[in-house]
């Protein structure tokens, strides 16, 4: 309990900062704006006179600086810093009604707080940009045309300032102009155009998003059933379930009766995935399957279709969002449920700009909405394993496949002893050309892309290095390039060593390369590659997949793009070619990852009346983290790194954030660093241990310069009480402008 506590402790603290009872007074409140910026503070103003104050969670547009910008109430206050005769007032308002319903509201405030980021950057980070922009918040808009008597008016040469003209030139002769046009410096002419009767306004609705076709599922199993009474138990009020189930086990299944068990009482649900681009069919389903329209919610949506989602779901005309993790923060009115499928996946973790987990947050969301929150997944994060053995989430597995055989059968290929050839070991390709033969797909799974990942010289050892990072450029063949996987850089790949002139030789494989080898040993097995460097376009990945789905492909080989969401029904055998990878990363969640990404990929194979076959190739069959997962099971194998991990103090027994700096200079990072390390606040007496500075695993990158300091502690609570005054304390050092720092609350990765 103690993080739940911890974190309700902290959120009543932030309440009643925030809505501190103060005695009634009758002038008009403060309003704290913050803006579309990093900066840390807000800025306070004074309501228009004579309007209602606008709330918080609305849209101002202020005058600040020498511009106007538009802002968001944050909240309101009854005194100032500044006398009320110095505060400027606010210029419009451009919302009637807060943007957020009061729960998302709170999680963005909530979740500003716990990261220690600018309000003002959570706030319109969580706006598509069109809103971020001024649009209306509403389906609804008003919308001025011209009249007719405009049209007249036009039509008999009638005079116009210059500024109306531009009006009406904006309006166009049969079009129409937005109220948020008002906003945008033509409020006065509109007024007066108005008056004379030349433009006229009216309400225009969007109509919803088109319903989806409610067809029946089929019969629940046993262990699905059981699934969707405990959850739906719980509906309308909040409990955290784990649902582990093998890939094909029913997940979405479970979750698509649970929504609609949430739908018939009139209420929606909040679906989030890692990638939606990744899994084209999963949208698909969840139309077909629900009465009830259904938005997605992701990166690759235009601006106009992502704010036509928002508008949607947030009206409540679709009651069903699904979306990545951003989607965390679309306002819903009548949440619910919270799904997070995959909830394991590295990409909830936003990396840049504010640092946040999206699945954290969607269990935050669930919380103070009063709502159930299924986290799903075939290889569940170990904290949300731990959480559930401490009785903190309610556990639920689906422990078979639906309509399918047995358990894949995995085996160990030691390569110190079967030397593979261009990445492919002996029994590897015996296996393979025995299953083609049996008329089965193969799955080939490497995590490297490109030809090689080096690029050596046989004569005196020179390795392409990248100029701007602490890393080797990756032979691309096929577009004769060096390419740099950190920082993007590229080359002409170089026929000859510029150090001494000798002979270069690629060395290691990467996808591009094993493609070369798979197509020579089988020639008449049509190949399809999936990963970053192929699959380009949208559609790219259906044409791949379509291909595997209807059997022409017989060999799919690919990236960890392959390791997400889709089922491969047909494929009998998977061989995972380079394990080594990932046994030896200084991360301490390395095995944890490694372990999800064979468990993953293993379950995509074999189905029906064919059982599956994995061949692990590694170098280190000895290897505890191979054997414990080999011979305990994914969750056996948990277990054991869990004890691990609470023995040497990692997440999830301690509490961990870091300070990130690069530079130019590597001197100005760290020293920087030592200036924020010795910055703290009585450390020792809240529990806190800072470590570091520390060199990133990539110590340069781009040209810049990566270190970091560690801070940890064995409280939750301790570390946010810690971090909250420290974060001031760096805010203030003013290092030099070319540094950049950030502060990651919960990293995913600490090397
Ligand atoms: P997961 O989300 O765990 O990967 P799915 O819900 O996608 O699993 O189910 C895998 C496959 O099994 C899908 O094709 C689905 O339609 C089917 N399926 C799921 N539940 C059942 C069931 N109770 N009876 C028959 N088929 C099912
Ligand atoms: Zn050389
Ligand atoms: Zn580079």
């Amino acid at each position: 309990m103690a993080r739940r506590r911890d974190l309700a402790r902290a959120h009543r603290a932030f309440r009643n900062l925030l809505f501190k009872k103060k005695h009634l007074t009758s002038s008009a409140p403060i309003l704290q704006v913050v803006f579309d910026t990093p900066m840390r503070q807000g800025f306070d103003y004074l309501p228009a006179a004579g309007a209602p104050p606008p709330g918080p969670g609305q849209r101002v547009r202020v005058p600040f600086g020498r511009r106007r910008a538009i802002g968001i109430v944050a909240a309101h206050a009854e005194s100032s810093a500044l006398p009320r005769a110095r505060l400027k007032q606010v210029t419009q308002s451009i919302d009637t009604a807060p943007l957020w319903d009061e729960a998302t509201f709170g999680v963005l405030r909530w979740a500003a707080d716990y990261y220690h980021h600018p309000l003002g950057d959570v706030l319109f980070g969580a706006l598509p940009k069109r809103l971020r922009e001024g649009a209306a918040a509403s389906r609804e808009e008003i919308v001025w045309r011209l009249s007719a008597a405009g049209h007249a008016g036009i039509a008999a040469g009638a005079r116009l300032g210059s500024r109306q003209r531009a009006l009406v030139a904006l309006v166009g002769e049969d079009g129409e102009v937005l109220a948020a046009i008002t906003a945008a410096g033509h409020a006065a002419e509109l007024r007066a155009l108005a008056a004379r009767g030349w433009l006229e306004s009216f309400a225009r609705s969007a109509p919803p998003p088109p319903a989806g076709a409610g067809r029946p599922g089929p019969v629940l199993t046993a262990d699905q059933g059981a699934a969707v009474a405990a959850v739906g138990a719980s509906l309308g009020r909040f409990a955290a379930f784990l649902l582990h189930g093998v890939t094909g086990s029913g997940k979405t299944e479970v979750y698509l009766r649970l929504i609609e068990r949430v739908l018939a009482t009139g209420r929606g649900a909040l679906v989030l995935v890692p990638e939606i681009a990744l899994t084209p069919q999963l949208v698909a389903r969840f139309r077909e399957r629900l009465a009830a329209p259904v938005v997605a919610l992701h990166s690759s949506l235009a601006d106009g279709a992502r704010l036509e989602a928002w508008r949607a779901a947030s009206s409540g005309s679709a009651p069903v969002v699904i979306g990545t993790r951003s989607a965390v923060f679309t306002p819903m009115p009548a949440l619910g449920l919270v799904v997070v499928d995959e909830e394991h996946d590295a990409s909830y973790k936003q990396q840049e700009g504010f640092r946040y987990s999206g699945r954290d947050l969607a269990l935050m969301r669930a919380q103070r909405a009063g709502v159930p929150a299924v986290l799903g997944s075939a290889t569940p994060s170990f904290e949300s394993l731990a959480n559930a053995a401490a009785g903190r989430y309610a556990k639920l597995s689906l422990p078979e496949r639906t309509g399918r055989a047995g358990k894949p059968r995995v085996t160990v290929i030691d390569l110190r002893v079967n030397t593979a050839r261009d990445g492919l070991s002996p029994p590897a390709m015996a296996a393979i050309e025995r299953h083609l033969a049996d008329r089965g797909q193969v799955l080939v799974f490497l995590n490297r892309r490109g030809y090689a990942p080096t690029m050596y010289c046989t004569g005196c050892g020179w390795m392409a290095p990248c100029k701007a990072c602490d890393a080797r450029l990756t032979v691309h063949l096929a577009r004769a390039r060096l390419v740099c996987h950190h920082c993007g850089a590229e080359e002409a790949l170089p026929f000859a060593c510029p150090q001494c002139g000798n002979e270069l030789a690629p060395v290691g494989e990467g996808t591009e390369r094993v493609e070369t080898t798979l197509k020579q040993l089988f020639p008449g097995a049509p190949l399809v590659r999936i990963d970053r460097d192929v699959i380009r376009r949208r559609g790219d990945l259906e044409e791949a997949l379509g291909s595997v789905a209807d059997g022409r492909a017989r060999i799919l080989l690919g990236t960890q793009m392959l390791t997400k969401g889709h089922d491969f029904p047909d494929v009998t055998l998977v061989v995972v070619l380079a394990a080594d990878q990932g046994l030896f990363g200084a991360d301490f969640r390395a095995g944890e990852r490694l372990a999800q990404q064979i468990v993953q990929v293993a379950g995509r194979a074999g189905r029906g009346d064919r059982p599956g076959e994995v061949l692990i190739q590694t170098s280190y069959p000895e290897h505890p983290l191979l054997t414990s997962l080999i011979t305990r099971g994914y969750e056996g194998f948990a277990a054991l790194a869990l004890e691990e991990r609470r023995a040497a103090g990692w997440p999830p027994y301690a509490h961990l954030a870091l300070l990130r700096a690069d530079a130019p200079a590597r001197a100005d990072v760290y020293e920087f660093l030592e200036a924020a390390g010795a910055a703290t606040p009585d450390a020792r007496r809240s529990r806190v241990r800072i470590l570091g500075p520390a060199p990133a695993a990539l110590a340069r990158r781009a040209g810049r310069h990566r270190a970091q300091l560690l801070v940890e502690s064995p409280a939750r609570g301790a570390l946010q009480a810690f971090l909250a005054t420290w974060v001031g304390a760096i805010a203030a050092l003013k290092p030099p402008r070319a540094l950049r720092w950030s502060l990651d609350v919960d990293p995913s990765e600490v090397d």
